[in-house]
């Protein structure tokens, strides 16, 4: 443990930092964000602070749309000028959201990020190869700056170019894997395809995340990396990657960087505040964020907390593996669906692999679900490599029986019908190292 003064603080004690920090924060936002003191008027809370965590609910939620409105820097709590990086989200779905940070706040996100490093078994000295983006995504500066407060080897790889990615790994034998799971299953099938057993893989862990992901991913990439996969969980609102990270020990959930990040789960509909346990929107305050400090943002992934103790004797609470943001929600003849559910769903049919896509077309008035997902390699091989058309599956018995098993076991899972397309090994889209969209929604073009 990096920092056990804090990840393993008691929770009594915990509890009063936060109250502390949180009470400094609504004054301190009230003073120097016009957004806020407008929102906390409206809301009744005024000038006059909150009592500690307890009365959070009586602040109001900041959504990403108000960064939107705000945009660039309508909600800087800091002068411009003593801001020392800026990041911004992609973009693709309307105005970029920018996250600014003071020197402060990238001493914080360096030391969350070398946290969960640590956590995932990173040390100083071992290498660490980051096939994060570097740029305006905070993905590998994050991991950058977090790896090298550890004292460990960087290797900024970035994205794409995969056949130098696994060259390096091959030759510079890192210890650690820092990417988004996609793609570090394209590294680990890359790896495979060239027939290196995980024996001779060096990687000790791979700390994945930036899209949702599941069991059945982790434990492919597991199985052909013969390393651990842990999540690391963030949003370049809070910070970027970093607001929690899972642990070795535990691998239940991630634990979140409560002396930072203040995280709450309320109802999507109705914003109540929920216990314990129960799934909902995550929603978070951050603590001491110097630039942009946010109330009870709305994070819009689904996701539960537990505060049960944690093999790892760490004290923070734990979020679950998130199903997917809201907007990736799909919904199939009125039935809610998040691409995670087929991934999850995938890991009970041993001959399929999690690569796949996901085609909604429509048939009249009625969505068609089409899941086209590859073979794994074993078992292409052990048909023949023969090629996957309706004719040959229909010919074959091993394909036939498959067919049907992956339907019926889609059903159970997600409650819908799925034609389902067999792909032999990499022909499924695959992660160039960014986020990969495994969704074709071709229902609006009529
Ligand atoms: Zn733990």
């Amino acid at each position: 443990m990096l920092q056990p003064e804090y990840e393993a603080m008691p929770r009594a004690e915990l509890q009063a930092l936060q109250d502390e920090r949180l009470e400094a924060l609504v004054r301190r936002v009230y003073q120097a964000v016009g957004f806020y003191r407008k929102q906390l008027d409206s809301a009744g809370v005024g000038a006059d602070p909150i009592r500690g965590s307890k009365e959070l609910a009586r602040l109001p939620f900041t959504m990403k749309s108000d960064l939107r409105d705000n945009y660039p820097f309508g909600m800087l709590a800091t002068d411009r000028d003593r801001l020392a990086r800026v990041h911004a989200s992609s973009g693709t779905t309307g105005t970029p959201v920018v996250a600014a940070y003071t020197r402060s706040d990238l001493d914080v996100f360096a030391e969350v990020m070398a946290r969960g490093l640590a956590a995932a078994g990173g040390r100083a000295g071992s290498i660490l190869h980051n096939a994060y983006g570097y740029g305006l995504f905070t993905g590998g500066l994050g991991f950058h700056a977090g790896a090298e407060r550890l004292g460990m080897t960087v290797l900024p790889m970035s994205t794409g170019a995969t056949d130098r990615q696994v060259k390096f790994i091959m030759d510079l034998r890192p210890v650690g894997l820092a990417c988004t799971p996609s793609y570090a299953l394209t590294l680990a099938q890359e790896i495979q395809r060239r027939g290196v057993a995980p024996d001779d893989i060096s990687l000790e862990f791979a700390l994945v995340g930036a899209e949702p992901w599941t069991e059945t991913m982790r434990a492919e990439i597991e199985r052909l990396l013969g390393a651990r996969c842990l999540n690391v969980y963030g949003l370049s609102e809070i910070i970027g990657p970093g607001v929690a990270f899972e642990c070795a020990e535990g691998r239940q959930g991630s634990h979140i960087n409560e002396d930072h990040f203040l995280p709450e789960i309320v109802d999507p509909e109705s914003g109540e505040s929920l216990p314990e346990g129960s799934e909902g929107v995550l929603v978070i305050t951050t603590l001491t964020k110097q630039a942009l400090p946010l109330l009870r943002y709305w994070t819009g992934d689904v996701a539960s907390l537990t505060s049960e103790p944690c093999a790892c004797g760490r004290t923070f609470v734990r979020m679950s593996p998130v199903r997917g943001r809201t907007d990736d929600m799909l919904i199939v003849r009125g039935v809610n669906l998040y691409p995670t559910q087929i991934e999850e769903a995938l890991g009970k049919v041993p001959e399929l692999t999690p690569s796949f896509e996901i085609v909604l077309s429509r048939d009249g008035v009625l969505d068609v679900l089409t899941l086209h997902v590859e073979v794994s390699e074993d078992f292409y091989r052990m048909i023949g490599q023969r090629a996957l058309s309706d004719e040959v599956i229909e010919s074959h018995e091993r394909l036939r029986e498959l067919k049907a098993r992956a339907i019926r076991v889609l059903r159970d899972s997600v409650g819908l019908h799925a034609e389902v397309v067999f792909l032999a090994p990499g022909e499924a889209p695959r992660s160039e190292g960014g986020k990969l969209s495994r969704v074709k929604d071709l229902r609006e073009v009529r």
